[in-house]
């Protein structure tokens, strides 16, 4: 019988990896990294298998198998902490605490791995504080910030990390990986993968929710709908949608990419380009119907409403003004 690994499933990616265990070899592993890329991309992963290959006691390192491995997959290793609360601010405060345990030196592990996953959501003072980190790290302290959009980050912490910028992974490679790893059936396999964009994250989180789907399809049709809405029935809509806040973030993030589809179908790019291929039809109306700068502007109000749920603005407010802000097609 196989012994079970616990070691930090990375799948693709690999120039990031072999640039890191490069740096690594060489004694030049950077302090301070920024992962960016499209949500569920694996950006998280990659700083766990960090944190795991960094603290491995084993061979070959990660060996998924060694104490240390075994920990920072239970995440119980009292030198890893990886903060990925999704509609958590990230304040102050948190930045503060985390520097009192980085100035101490590692417990039992070698290197103290700290991801700060969607640094979007830090307040401005929070990421004001943590320069002072970036600036002057602690030895044997590895930082990881992931972000969908560096953009969206204070410029002075952007230029303090080295930054490894994530792509999609192709669709055969999702497929192969959903059935190798995680069980899928090849049909399953075929249609999340061409699903997901290139994003693994979202087709296994697909797999194992099996109303994901079905909300998917639900909240594109609101989206139509709301088009065709006036401003009282969108005030309804906004004050039911926003009673659940991780409903109200998936459908954000799904409108998010169905806004960037338009945007690059009406500035005429390759239609095979665009995230949400099944739709294709559809948001080929639904572009016919929209101009190119409402698509950019409908972009720019998603990711601030996303940015501002993260930051624990009011949540039915911030889902008011960005649906007032909606196209209306009546
Ligand atoms: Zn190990």
């Amino acid at each position: 019988m196989n012994t079970p690994s616990f070691k930090v499933q990375v799948i693709g990616h690999e120039w990031a990896l072999d640039l890191l265990e490069r740096q690594h070899a060489a004694g030049r592993i950077p302090q301070a990294l920024l992962l960016t890329g499209p949500p569920n991309v694996g950006k998280s992963t990659v700083a766990r298998f960090l944190a795991q290959r960094l603290n491995c006691q084993g061979t070959p390192q990660p060996c998924g198998q060694c104490a240390s491995c075994r920990k920072i997959i239970s995440g119980n290793h009292p030198d890893v902490r990886i903060l990925d609360g999704d509609n958590q601010a990230l304040k102050i405060d948190d930045i503060r605490n985390l520097q009192r345990e980085l100035s101490l030196s590692p417990n039992e592990g070698q290197y103290r791995v700290v991801a700060l996953c969607n640094f979007e959501r830090a307040t401005q003072s929070a990421a004001n504080a943590l320069l002072k980190t970036l600036e002057e790290p602690a030895s044997q302290v590895v930082l990881a910030l992931t972000a969908t959009d560096p953009g969206t980050l204070l410029p002075t912490i952007v230029s303090r990390c080295q930054m490894l910028a994530l792509r999609p992974l192709s669709t055969p490679t999702v497929a192969k990986a959903l059935q190798d790893y995680w069980q899928a059936t090849p049909e399953q396999a075929e249609l999340l993968a061409q699903l997901a964009a290139g994003r693994l994250g979202w087709a296994v989180k697909a797999l194992t929710d099996q109303e994901l789907l079905a909300r998917r399809e639900r909240y594109l049709q609101e989206l139509v709908e709301l088009l065709g809405m006036g401003r009282a029935e969108r005030l309804a809509y906004a004050q039911q949608l926003s009673r659940d806040g991780v409903m109200l973030k998936e459908a954000l993030t799904l409108w998010l990419t169905i806004w960037r589809d338009l945007l690059l179908l009406q500035s005429g790019a390759a239609q095979t380009k665009i995230m949400n291929l099944d739709w294709r039809d559809r948001l080929q109306a639904l572009a016919r119907r929209s101009s190119l700068t409402q698509a950019s502007e409908m972009v720019a109000c998603l990711r601030t409403a996303l940015i501002n749920l993260e930051r624990n603005v009011n949540p039915r407010l911030n889902l008011e003004v960005l649906l007032l802000k909606l196209p209306s097609s009546r």
